[in-house]
């Protein structure tokens, strides 16, 4: 319903009121105006019977002047009222109000008839010349009873008039108090319906506008509220607009709620990022960057299986470095997509139209490791069933970026490590790199282990050198170098402290296993078979001492020791191994 349908419904009953006082109160006023009416009419009635009453007098008394007094003039009131009389009791008559009034005024009428034939004209007639008969015609009382039937018929219509005025007078004053309690009931009705009207109307109205008033406040404390739609048509108009209003306010916060969660998981998962690019960045090795990528991507990539997997040296081959989650085919670098287009790339539900790599059905996603032009290798990952297929692709790209560029610095360091440490003609470890394992080798010798080292030196090498050029004698250092790598045992130093000089640092040995493994090397060396640009290079030997390291001796000593061993090898004819503090054997001169 409308509001101004509901505002002029709550006005009818006052007009329905209104109306029905109105014509109650005209009908009131009618039956009133028609009783003045009958007042009036009632005392006009009385006056013609009064004014009768004269007339029948002043006929009397003329007569009775007329006989008294023998002068005509004493007729004049009698000739009067005989003339007018008819005219009164007509005129009665017609304002009779019911039959018996005009039985009584037909009775008068005719006991004046009989009074003017029986006494007053015989009266009048006697009187000039018999005036006698007139006065015993006086005399004889009959006039005078005549006429007090007549006044005792006059006055009872006197007193019948005079009973209706009084009924008309009670009727008029019952009339006046029917007014004055319709008009009471009326004044009561309305003001009782006005309040009773007002307050509905406030309760209809203002009822609605409160549940407003209290949603609104709902809206702004705690978020969505609903109001009931009710009360007129535009309140109904204004709380459907209020609920919608409230239910956008309400998905507005949750999605602001919603978003602010994501926002605090991203900050977290990337805090989480920096911390392991923290990690790697701490990292002293390919190796241990490789450990803890292990430990860190199954956290950084949810809900997935995966592998990260690296290009060995030569680039020819994917090795699987890091793994989670159910085991994935590591692909060959060829077939891989991501790697071929530079790009992570997805098969599966990401990338329907993709073919998979060879071998690697099923969706996945591959971001490949890139880091200053160099490709490193890729992470692979399987998403779970109920993946979010864009935000795994956007977090594997942000991990893929920093692991790469970790895995490129900790490849670098790696490489500059090796350069450090290294000889770079023959792979062997330099000089600076042996004495440092050699102290090392010592300290952890302090408890008993035995520490032994080989010194190695190629015998007569100038005149290889001045035979073949230096390139062959640097052919010959490098396959000098191959046979002692080949023969080092885990956990050994093998290295090239300087020019053609080769050591073996060989912690867990003691000297015997020492002089054995150098006896073996000095045959391997002497059975090689050197040629260099196709030109034989002739058999090389070399000189070896031995040496191992005496209860509380040091690092220096015992590589004095070894030295010393050598050169009594070589003066004993070289070709040979001589151990430090033994009797010098010599297996060939
Ligand atoms: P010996 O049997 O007494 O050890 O004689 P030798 O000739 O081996 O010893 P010597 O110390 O007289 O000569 C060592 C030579 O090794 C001198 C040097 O030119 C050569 N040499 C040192 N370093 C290199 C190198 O890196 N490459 C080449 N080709 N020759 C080197
Ligand atoms: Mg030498
Ligand atoms: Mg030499």
């Amino acid at each position: 319903m409308r509001l101004r349908h509901l505002l002029l419904l709550t006005q009818l009953p006052f007009w329905a009121l209104l109306l029905a006082t109105f014509l109650i109160l005209q009908g009131s006023l009618d039956r009133r105006v028609q009783t003045v009416e009958q007042v009036n009419e009632t005392r006009t009635q009385l006056e013609r019977t009064a004014e009768l009453l004269t007339h029948v007098l002043d006929m009397e008394t003329g007569v009775r002047g007329y006989v008294i007094s023998g002068q005509p003039a004493f007729l004049e009131p009698y000739y009067r009222g005989e003339a007018a009389f008819p005219a009164v009791i007509g005129t009665l008559r017609e304002g009779a109000t019911s039959d018996a009034e005009r039985a009584r005024l037909a009775r008068i009428s005719a006991l004046i008839g009989q009074w003017q034939a029986e006494v007053a004209q015989p009266e009048i007639r006697l009187r000039p010349d018999r005036p006698a008969e007139a006065e015993a015609l006086v005399r004889s009382g009959r006039g005078k009873r005549i006429l007090d039937q007549i006044r005792a018929g006059i006055g009872g219509i006197e007193e019948s008039l005079g009973r209706q005025l009084r009924d008309v007078d009670a009727r008029a004053q019952a009339q006046l108090g029917e007014l004055r309690r319709v008009l009471v009931g009326a004044a009561v009705t309305l003001l009782l319906l006005s309040v009773g009207i007002t307050l509905l109307t406030a309760r209809l109205l203002t009822g609605p506008l409160s549940e407003l008033g209290r949603g609104t406040r709902r809206v702004t404390d705690q978020g969505g509220a609903a109001v009931t739609e009710r009360g007129p048509r535009e309140y109904r108009e204004l709380a459907g607009a209020f609920n919608r209003m409230s239910r956008g306010v309400q998905e507005a916060r949750e999605s602001s709620a919603r978003a602010a969660d994501e926002l605090a998981a991203h900050n977290a998962w990337l805090s989480e990022l920096a911390r392991l690019s923290d990690a790697l960045q701490a990292a002293s090795s390919v190796a241990e960057g490789t450990e803890i990528l292990s430990r860190a991507l199954p956290h950084l990539l949810p809900g997935t299986s995966g592998q990260l997997a690296q290009h060995n040296a030569s680039r020819n081959l994917l090795l699987p470095a890091a793994a989670w989650g159910e085991a994935l085919l590591t692909p060959g670098p060829d077939s891989c997509w991501a790697l071929r287009r530079g790009e992570t790339q997805g098969t599966g539900a990401d990338r329907p139209f993709m073919p998979g790599c060879a071998g690697m059905p099923g969706g996945y996603l591959c971001a490949p490791l890139f880091s200053h032009g160099e490709t490193l290798g890729l992470i692979r990952v399987q998403p779970g069933p109920d993946a979010d297929l864009g935000a795994l692709r956007e977090a594997l790209n942000d991990v893929a970026r920093q692991v790469a560029l970790a895995l490129a610095s900790l490849r670098l360091q790696d490489r500059l490590l090796q350069q450090s440490i290294r000889d770079p003609l023959t792979g062997l470890f330099n000089r600076r790199h042996l004495e440092a394992q050699l102290a090392t080798g010592v300290a952890a010798a302090q408890g008993g282990e035995p520490l032994s080292i080989v010194a190695l030196d190629i015998d007569h090498f100038k005149r290889l050198n001045d035979t073949f050029g230096h390139d062959a004698g640097d052919a010959a250092l490098v396959r000098v170098s191959a046979a002692l790598r080949e023969l080092a045992p885990p956990g050994s130093t093998p290295a090239r402290p300087g020019g053609e000089e080769f050591t073996l640092l060989l912690p867990h040995a003691d000297l015997t296993e020492a002089a054995a493994l150098a006896e073996t090397l000095r045959a391997r060396v002497e059975a090689l078979d050197l040629s260099h640009d196709g030109i034989a290079l002739g058999q090389v030997t070399v000189s070896l001492g031995v040496a191992g390291l005496a209860p509380g001796g040091s690092g220096e000593a015992l590589v004095a020791a070894a030295d010393q061993a050598l050169y009594a090898a070589k003066r004993a004819g070289r070709n040979r191994v001589v151990v430090a503090g033994a009797q010098e054997r010599a297996d060939r001169s």
